[in-house]
């Protein structure tokens, strides 16, 4: 059993139950946090090189992604995952890597969906994928029980989207992975976009203006800010072209309206095309930095906790659950780590940018395809 683990088991607080939490009890973090959300990275593999995740020249044939046994199992992740619900989690993202990479996902879709909260709900329960395979497999994770899809598309243009993804996948494919999702019923089906000053922001207008012309509402849209996730994307502040900014270029479209957020803890500021309602949402991770209501912890696929998609460090929690620690033990250690935490990367980015020439990028971070995003 790892150090960190003992010594957080040491700290625990007063058992109260099996799981070793009071149901429904909160359990802040140092800023005032819950725990709300859990991403589960599910594999550290992806079909595609996207150059702000996982550039080509570095994913190559050399790199060594994590052999199997390291992985979680899907019994070992359904055990974290029951004991992150009893921590307050009520929502659960899988991830990657690409997630429907994963043998037999929908066997772990259909054992997390079955997890219930405290007080006997369901779960909210979504996925995060680049849609390659997803015409394949909508129908089969509806049918296990998935929630919802988001699904990442950075272009409409066939020759963007190509050079984007630097495998040559074509755009055709992910939007019949969209239509096949629908047509499950994984609703809202949400499309994030990262944008990428140079790159393809000349693709922001075009995107929207096909999604909402070949699914009108159904679909969400959402630009992401490019981020400084990871060490080898080799991101540039230059490259950051702002939320506002694409809200400007959206208003080519059409007049656009602010909506009221869905819950505390969200990432995207929701607005809506005032004529047809469709609704778009900006994640300003780096002009707009939302750590306030930060209420996510991220599960590497080797069973490592991270408190902050920037963090250099991860938390063993594999170690432990492979070492026969009890449920107990286990949740008194979530909840010691969460109560410890006081991460809020983006805005002290976001200070030391007004500060000037504070370089916080120096830190050693994990990558994202590895903790998921
Ligand atoms: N492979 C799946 C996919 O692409 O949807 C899931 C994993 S991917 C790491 C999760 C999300 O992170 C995607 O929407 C992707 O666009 C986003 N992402 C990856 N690198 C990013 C970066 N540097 N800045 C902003 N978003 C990023
Ligand atoms: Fe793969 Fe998703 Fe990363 Fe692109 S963003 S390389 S699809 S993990
Ligand atoms: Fe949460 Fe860290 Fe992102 Fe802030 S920088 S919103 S704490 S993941």
């Amino acid at each position: 059993m790892s150090s960190t683990f003992i010594r957080l088991v040491d700290q625990r607080l007063p058992t109260r139950n099996s799981s070793g939490f009071a149901p429904g009890a909160d359990r802040l973090d140092m800023l005032g946090r819950p725990l709300r959300d859990l991403r589960i990275s599910v594999t550290d593999r992806c079909n595609f090189r996207c150059s702000y995740c996982m550039p080509k020249e570095i994913f190559d044939d050399r790199h060594a992604f994590l052999p199997h046994s390291a992985m979680l199992t899907f019994e070992e992740i359904t055990r974290l995952a029951r004991l992150f619900a009893a921590a307050g989690c009520t929502k659960l993202r899988l991830t990657g890597g690409e997630p429907l990479l994963r043998k037999d996902v929908d066997v772990l879709v259909s054992m997390l969906a079955a997890l219930r909260t405290p007080t006997g709900g369901r779960l909210d329960l979504t996925l995060t994928t680049n849609g390659s395979l997803l015409a394949r497999k909508a129908a089969a994770l509806k049918r296990a029980g998935l929630d919802r899809v988001t699904v990442s598309l950075d272009a409409i243009d066939d020759g963007v989207f190509r050079a984007m993804n630097d495998v040559g996948f074509a755009v055709e494919s992910v939007l019949e992975g969209i239509d096949a999702a629908l047509a499950a019923g994984l609703l809202p089906v949400k499309v994030n976009m990262v944008v990428k000053r140079g790159t393809d922001d000349g693709q922001i207008v075009p995107l929207a203006r096909a999604l909402r012309l070949r699914y009108g509402d159904a679909v969400v849209l959402r630009f992401i800010e490019f981020m400084d996730v990871g060490a080898t994307n080799g991101w540039r502040s230059d490259e950051v072209l702002p939320s506002d900014d694409v809200l400007q270029r959206l208003r080519e479209i059409g007049p656009v309206e602010p909506m009221t957020q869905n819950s505390s803890g969200e990432t995207a500021r929701r607005w809506r095309f005032s004529d047809d309602g469709a609704e778009v949402g900006l994640i300003s991770s780096v002009t707009q930095p939302f750590c306030g209501n930060c209420n996510r912890a991220r599960l590497s696929t080797d069973g490592q906790l991270y408190l902050c998609l920037f963090a250099s460090l991860g938390y063993d929690l594999r170690g432990p659950l492979r070492g026969g620690a009890s449920d107990v033990e286990l949740a008194n250690a979530i909840n010691g780590l969460w109560g410890q935490r006081a991460d809020r990367y983006s805005e002290l980015r976001a200070s030391d940018a007004i500060a000037a020439g504070v370089d916080r990028r120096s830190a050693p971070r994990v990558e994202m395809h590895y903790i998921g995003g």
